[in-house]
């Protein structure tokens, strides 16, 4: 079959790279390089010019268990990373700290006294404890229902300093969205992120980064069309939004318009995010454009730069992550020390990778700047992903959705892989049934 694979992301790479295997893909990628690698920054002072994957992508293999076993299929080395915290004020202090001991593939976390000298420390310590164990009976009883994390840590009176200081930030940091985003997260998706082992398990990156990665898929894949947007996108005569599409070539062909010209496949595979599907596809049913609008976005920055003051005020309180939270900024700005976590920056001058930034860093520090979405994950999430689960088993389907934002869970890389294989298999047996015939 013909197929076209629209966005190159992590999820359009991925289904492009398993639908190659048997089918002529073609990957189209409105940026210049796969937007998977699009935003990485090359630093052009150290002598290999090397690159820094923009965002900075991390996995633990417990909650990753697809990407862990699409890497190992594609070779992809990965090393350990210490994620170690530092949570401050507006000002920069150090209110809280948490450390890493690695011992082969663990990694357990662990406080000094000096971390938790101050009472709010304290109590943060002894609400995380709380907070683990009533999460856990909660899950031995069959589940946490359809609560919101705010409404579980409610209802257990969780410590405040614990919910505000640690749990939100760190909810809202791994998600990238705002403190009152991530208390609507439901707490069952909370809850099986932290019983995925992720407090003992080392997080892990791809050794040679996104670029790598991106590589190998794409040497796999039919034919990659990067600086090919997409505009429009139909299958049906009729019924879509102005200006009306023309008809289509065929009845079972779709059809993918670019500003070049128009090309009909036997299957499309949307792997941009939701809200971009949604303008794109011209014809979309009634149902299709509910699916598609009920996934909601956050969009955020990225900064790279060297600002020392993005980090915390002492110098001694910098690890390699830093989540600065303040009341006054609905969302906490997280840095990450780049020396720390890539091997070959370790004694080059201080360099920064800053999400959601709360001040900007000078102008003079600035290496590079990113803008993306984030899917939000609320009560209406599960909603939409069994309407979008209903529309891919109707019969006769040609367009399809996959990206992080279509599965379950925290939106990352193992929501994207696994909803790109899970299309791909889904394409696959149309393909079967098709060769079978009626
Ligand atoms: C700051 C930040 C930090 C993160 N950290 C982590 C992390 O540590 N670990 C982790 O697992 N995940 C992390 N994530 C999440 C992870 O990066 C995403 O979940 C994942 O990359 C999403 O991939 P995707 O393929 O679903 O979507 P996208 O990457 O959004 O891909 C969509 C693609 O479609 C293309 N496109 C859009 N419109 C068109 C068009 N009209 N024509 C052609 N192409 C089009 C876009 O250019 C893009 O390449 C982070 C995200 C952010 C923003």
């Amino acid at each position: 079959m013909n197929i076209a694979v629209i966005g190159g992301g992590i999820a359009g790479l991925v289904a492009a790279w398993q639908l190659s295997r048997r089918h002529a893909v073609t990957l189209f990628e409105r940026q210049a390089v796969p937007g998977f690698i699009a935003s990485s920054v090359a630093l052009n002072d150290t002598p290999s010019g090397l690159r820094i994957d923009v965002p900075l992508r991390v996995f633990y293999p417990g909650y990753y268990p697809t990407l862990t076993r699409l890497y190992a299929e594609l070779g992809v080395a990965t090393d350990p990373v210490d994620y170690a915290t530092t949570f401050t004020d507006g000002e920069g202090r150090a209110y809280f700290r948490w450390r890493n001991a690695r011992l082969g593939a663990w990694s357990l976390p662990y406080v000094l006294p000096q971390d938790v000298a101050s009472a709010q420390g304290r109590r943060i310590v002894q609400g995380a404890l709380h907070f683990q164990g009533r999460a856990r009976a909660a899950l031995a009883d069959g589940g946490l229902g359809a609560a919101s994390i705010g409404e579980f840590v409610a209802a257990e009176r969780i410590a405040p300093e614990f919910v505000e200081g640690l749990l939100l930030p760190a909810v809202a940091t791994i998600g990238t969205c705002s403190r009152e985003d991530a208390r609507a997260y439901p707490a069952a998706v909370i809850a099986d992120y932290a019983a995925a082992g992720v407090a003992r398990q080392s997080v892990r990156r791809a050794r040679d980064g996104a670029d790598a990665v991106a590589a190998k898929l794409m040497a796999g894949i039919t034919r990659v069309q990067c600086s090919a947007g997409v505009v429009a996108v139909w299958s049906r005569r009729g019924g879509g939004p102005p200006p009306p599409p023309p008809p289509p070539p065929a009845a079972e062909k779709v059809v993918v318009q670019r500003s070049t010209g128009e090309e009909a496949f036997d299957h499309v595979v949307f792997a941009t995010q939701a809200n971009q599907a949604l303008t794109l596809l011209v014809d979309a049913a009634p149902d299709e454009t509910a699916a598609l609008a009920a996934f909601r976005y956050r969009a955020l920055e990225v900064m790279m730069h060297s600002d020392t003051a993005l980090m915390p005020a002492r110098r001694a309180d910098w690890s390699p992550v830093n989540a600065r939270v303040c009341a006054e900024h609905g969302h906490p700005e997280s840095t990450i020390w780049i020396n720390r976590v890539q091997p070959g920056l370790r004694d080059a001058a201080p360099l920064f990778q800053t999400v959601m930034p709360q001040s900007l860093p000078r102008d003079d520090s600035i290496i590079g700047h990113a803008r993306f979405e984030r899917p939000l994950v609320d009560a209406g999430s599960a909603g939409a992903l069994a309407s979008l689960k209903q529309l891919h088993a109707q019969p006769g389907r040609r367009v399809w959705w996959c990206g992080s934002y279509a599965e379950a869970g925290v939106p990352l890389l193992e929501s994207a892989v696994r909803s790109a294989l899970a299309v791909a298999a889904q394409v696959e047996s149309c393909a079967a049934r098709s060769l079978a015939g009626p």
